[in-house]
């Protein structure tokens, strides 16, 4: 008996010291972050909201919601278009300004179920096949409910050489939610329901930030700060417009610019950095936490060719403010600022992008003074553009 006593005591003594360890694991990750000086110890919980919010295009609903609520604040008026696009308007004058910045995101759509259960899909928006295998997702069904899933494919082992050869297409790809019939599935979800991925937003060190859809979440949030910064006695109205299925064909960005018809339109969007290996400084040399990029030229020319007079304007105001910036010349990619500009007889137009790790996955990576000097740079840049004009 006393045996036994002794072998339970050694047992407790064991467990506890276990505890401890894990306390002490806990306890390292956290300090870690908390070491560094510059970094901050929360994301800023609006900005968390819209990084983990669903709204591929066509579906930007929800995130719409926490756009307008956001805007609300700082605006006399905020309403929702027919397309899906956010406005919200502030201010009176001869001048008319509009921000852009895209509010949905890259996903998928469910396409079909077959009879075992697995869920076939269709992408929106410019997604890599490769990235998808085994990540987790959500399906966002009528109720608003997401529904976690794992896309699979056949297993590597079981294929022939030359299936393991060639890259894995998202058409042979299903999502499993653990259901193992079509009856049972269609019960929660329907076909046609939106896809994301599985929703992160956090703090990774300092300055460093991820999220799922930073593109182009942390515009609207940028968007949403500046309107909070501009001035209130300026003598134009100033419009925010969170666009609907810019990731389809810079579709909202086209709409709403035609019906504001802007004296100058701002777009703020994200843009490829080239700090990660395997990219060539030649490709793009753009770099976290070193400012917001200044575009001038997109996809080659194909997109934007952003006009000298907008270029200038923007720089001026980056060098009389000591705003840190850099100068993006993408040879792919296009923003809402292609639709924009080439719209009604050609609006003037400017954009600011914020240099973006792993844009197009289901996580990316950003520097958050990038956003702060984007905010910087777009109050600057619109209060000389309305002083210049007068
Ligand atoms: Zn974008």
């Amino acid at each position: 008996m006393k045996k036994r006593i002794a072998a339970l005591l050694i047992l407790f003594f064991m467990f506890g010291v276990y505890c401890e360890r894990s306390v002490d694991i806990v306890m390292a990750s956290n300090s870690f972050s908390k070491e560094k000086k510059t970094g901050r110890k929360e994301m800023d919980k609006l900005l968390k909201d819209l990084l983990m919010s669903d709204g591929i295009s066509g579906y930007e609903e929800n995130v719409a919601k926490i756009i307008t609520e956001a805007l609300s604040k700082s605006c006399d008026s905020v309403e929702t278009d027919n397309f899906g696009n956010v406005i919200g308007k502030r201010g009176n004058g001869k001048k008319k300004i509009m921000i852009a910045a895209h509010m949905d995101e890259i996903g998928m759509i469910v396409k079909h179920v077959d009879e075992k259960g697995f869920i076939y899909f269709i992408k929106v928006g410019g997604i890599n096949d490769p990235i998808l295998m085994g990540k987790t997702v959500k399906i966002i069904n009528k109720k608003g409910e997401q529904i976690t899933g794992i896309i699979g494919t056949k297993p590597p082992h079981l294929m022939n050489e030359e299936e393991r050869k060639a890259p894995v297409k998202s058409e042979n790809m299903f999502i499993d939610i653990g259901l193992s019939s079509k009856k049972e599935v269609l019960k929660v979800i329907d076909i046609g329901d939106q896809i994301i991925f599985e929703p992160s937003a956090g703090i990774l060190n300092g300055d460093f930030y991820y999220g799922k859809a930073a593109d182009n979440r942390i515009s609207c949030y940028a968007m949403i700060k500046i309107m909070e910064k501009l001035s209130k006695n300026l003598d134009a109205e100033i419009y925010a417009c969170a666009t609907a299925q810019e990731e389809v064909g810079l579709k909202g960005g086209k709409t709403s610019s035609f019906k504001i018809d802007p004296d100058f339109a701002l777009v703020i969007d994200t843009t490829v950095s080239g700090d990660t290996p395997g990219i060539d400084p030649k490709t793009s040399d753009l770099k976290l936490g070193k400012g917001v990029a200044i575009t001038m030229i997109e996809a080659g020319g194909r997109g934007t060719i952003v006009p000298h007079k907008a270029r200038k304007l923007i720089l001026d105001a980056a060098k009389e403010n000591n705003i840190p910036h850099q100068i993006d010349i993408i040879d792919g990619g296009m923003t809402d600022g292609a639709a924009i500009y080439t719209n009604r007889e050609g609006i003037l137009t400017g954009i600011l992008s914020i240099p973006t790790r792993y844009i197009h996955a289901p996580a990316s990576v950003f520097n958050i003074k990038d956003v702060e000097a984007a905010v910087d740079l777009a109050v600057k840049t619109i209060e000389r553009q309305i002083r210049e004009n007068r």
